[in-house]
């Protein structure tokens, strides 16, 4: 893969935001992935269905940033220039999800703020020359069949099992994307 020619996308909610945090404290419980020993993909299967009834754009807008978000899109920009990454992020049921999310970026990265595409399915936008970060083994695996390269950030909820610390994960997708250029 080229990376003159190629496009990287990278997720919001679990990769540039701690989406989990957010709504664990929005619904006053204890984080589930640090006080228990659940670890699957989707806090809905433990705060339950109705768990994203009043999450509106305020919410989304006032999401941390994760703790590895600044390397993460620094060193995407850094393979692929900023020309040629995207945000890539999945739109809840929630009528202020979009604009919360618009709102996030416009703060914490402006320059991405005419760079995002809202798409649940994000395999419709895998090539041989795209990349998509994100912390679904399901939308991994879904871009990857689809002729993408994926590459899964370390966090509880998925197969990894665990968050790395910052350094040793930047290193890691270095040498991942290393491992796809030539
Ligand atoms: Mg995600």
């Amino acid at each position: 893969m080229a990376l003159s020619r190629s496009i990287c996308y990278i997720d919001m909610d679990g990769v540039l935001v701690d989406f989990v945090e957010g709504v664990c404290k929005a619904k006053n419980v204890e984080n589930p992935y640090t006080t228990t020993t659940f670890r699957d993909y989707g806090i809905e299967k433990v705060l339950g269905k109705d768990m994203w009834e009043g999450l509106e754009q305020d919410f989304w807008a006032n999401l941390s940033k994760s703790a590895i978000a600044d390397d993460v899109v620094k060193t995407c920009v850094n393979f692929f220039g900023l020309d040629h990454c995207y945000i890539a992020t999945s739109p809840t049921l929630n009528i202020g999800c979009a604009s919360g999310k618009k709102a996030w970026i416009k703060q914490h990265y402006p320059e991405f703020y005419e760079k995002v595409i809202i798409i649940k399915d994000k395999y419709l936008l895998a090539k041989p020359t795209a990349v998509l970060i994100d912390d679904s083994d399901g939308k991994i695996a879904d871009f990857r069949a689809s002729g993408g390269y994926g590459y899964l950030i370390g966090r509880p909820w998925n197969t990894t099992k665990t968050s790395q610390p910052i350094d040793i994960e930047i290193d890691r997708l270095k040498k991942f994307f290393w491992s796809i250029t030539v």
